[in-house]
């Protein structure tokens, strides 16, 4: 049974599709004026374990994940009543191009680094700017029915109208007051109040008509808008990171239960940050590393994959070389591994003993993942299983038939890891990891003298041991 933890409720729940064996999911994308960094890759990768691992327990999922494309200016901006030009229209002015050749050009560069990192694409990537009309009918809705007004070309929304305003942040009206923090814009009737249209002085770059003048949409309605174009009013499940809680999440769930008189979406999943030396790696803050980063110091993408599975989506995670390190160790654990159980199985051989351990390991698996996506305990499940099959081959043990049980076990755990191994280049040969393996056994077992002989030996076959944290170690050729 799949628990998910609801940032709305604030507990794991099970959970439960509208339409029995399907699942809509939405998430939030990028801003496309910039190379998205490995923290965003952590929250899309989130959505990426979600989907894969609905879909392996047998759910079709149809999944939405925009691109925003107008340059919207953050709520404070707004608040302090700047008009300047946005994100994507300040770099189309430095770079002397178009906001769409910007645009266009950061949503392919995303769309590649996306597939480098084995992130199944979206079933389709609405761009905003093509879901104008549709924001403008909404916003139209929501003054018609009394949650919007209108002032000077501008429109926004009135917090004080929805009741249930901050029940998935906790920043509800009461609580807001307590904390007020924002300028007050001079058209708002309330500075929590936030906007759903903006109007746009004429040198503005990226703007549209509407029925309140030229300007352009408040980020937030943005994503209620191709929410409910392409999954309906309701949504089963909306993923994005921790700062998108309050105020984008809170906003939408404002808007369109204000429009549709529908719940908008039932599970909301949030990944903590990706921190760098203990602070949120943003490209604000300027401390944050895009894929290049870690390609150009000698990185494969599948070893980020690995380090960002190496935790759980919702605990904060510091990023380290040293786990780079970790995970390049582990993938090449893994490929020699099957290496290894692609040579045993097609064996003729098939006299030794039969073990039927693989369902075990599949059990233990799903336990992991249907605990709320518990990745780095699926992933131990995988260590221990690699440890127990290391084993039995270095005592010669291993039959054709379990190496194929557990290689078809291997297969089908990683349609959800999404580990592309096939291509990693091994280095050392799977031999080396049986001596390694065995030598953390007697490590293990504190039989020093038998730990030496195999890092003799290993080291004699032209191959180094560094051994790293928590009795792992690192295999490389001299
Ligand atoms: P943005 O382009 O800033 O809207 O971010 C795109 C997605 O990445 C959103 O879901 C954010 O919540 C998420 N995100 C941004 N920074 C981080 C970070 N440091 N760690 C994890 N997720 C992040
Ligand atoms: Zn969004």
């Amino acid at each position: 049974m799949l628990k998910l933890y609801n940032t709305l409720t604030k507990q794991k729940e099970e959970f439960k599709p509208i339409v029995i064996g399907k699942v809509g999911l939405y998430s939030c994308g990028p801003t496309v004026y910039n190379y998205i960094h490995i923290g965003n890759i952590r929250a899309y990768l989130n959505a990426d374990i979600l989907k894969r691992y609905l879909t392996s327990i047998g759910y079709e999922v149809r999944h939405i994940k925009n691109i925003t494309d107008v340059g919207h200016l953050t709520d404070d901006d707004i608040a302090q009543g700047d008009s300047g030009e946005d994100k994507i229209s300040k770099k189309a002015l430095t770079e002397n191009k178009s906001p769409e050749e910007i645009a266009r050009f950061y949503e392919q560069a995303f769309k590649k680094d996306e597939d480098l990192m084995n992130i199944l694409p979206a079933n389709y990537f609405p761009r905003a700017t093509a879901h104008v009309p549709a924001m403008i009918q909404m916003i139209e809705g929501l003054i018609e029915k009394g949650f919007a007004y209108k002032k000077n070309g501008n429109v926004f929304f009135a917090v004080t109208e929805f009741e249930k305003y901050g029940q998935l942040s906790g920043n509800t009206l009461a609580n807001l007051k307590v904390g007020a923090r924002l300028a007050e814009h001079p058209d708002k009737k309330n500075p929590w109040d936030f906007a759903l249209w903006l109007a746009s002085p004429k040198e503005h770059l990226m703007k549209w008509s509407s029925p309140w003048g030229e300007g352009y949409p408040g980020w937030h309605i943005e994503c209620s808008a191709m929410s409910m174009e392409y999954l309906g009013d309701t949504v089963d499940i909306h993923t994005g990171g921790e700062d998108n809680i309050f105020p984008h999440h809170e906003a939408e769930i404002a808007q369109s239960e204000c429009f549709s008189g529908h719940k908008f979406v039932n599970f909301w999943l949030h990944n903590r940050h990706l921190l760098v030396n203990g602070e949120k790696m943003s490209k604000s803050k300027g401390n944050f590393y895009i894929l290049k980063d870690i390609l150009d110091k000698g990185y494969s993408p599948m070893e980020l994959r690995l380090t960002l599975l190496s935790s759980h989506y919702r605990s904060q995670m510091n990023f380290t070389w040293d786990a780079m390190e970790q995970a390049k160790s582990n993938l090449q654990k893994i490929s020699a591994w099957v290496a290894n159980l692609k040579n045993i199985s097609s064996g003729e051989n098939d006299s030794a003993s039969e073990i039927d351990f693989v369902h075990i390991y599949q059990k233990r698996f799903e336990e992991a993942m249907d605990d709320d996506l518990n990745t780095p305990l699926a992933l131990s499940v995988l260590y221990e299983l690699i440890t127990e099959t290391n084993k039995l081959l270095s005592e010669e043990k291993l039959s054709a038939t379990t190496a194929k049980d557990i290689l078809g076990f291997w297969e089908k755990i990683n349609k959800v890891l999404g580990l592309e191994i096939a291509s990693s280049a091994i280095e050392v040969p799977e031999k080396m990891f049986t001596l390694a393996e065995e030598r953390k056994t007697a490590r293990d077992n504190k039989d020093f003298q038998k730990s030496d002989e195999l890092r003799e030996e290993i080291e004699k076959a032209g191959y180094i041991i560094e051994d790293l944290k928590d009795n792992n170690y690192k295999l490389t050729k001299k």
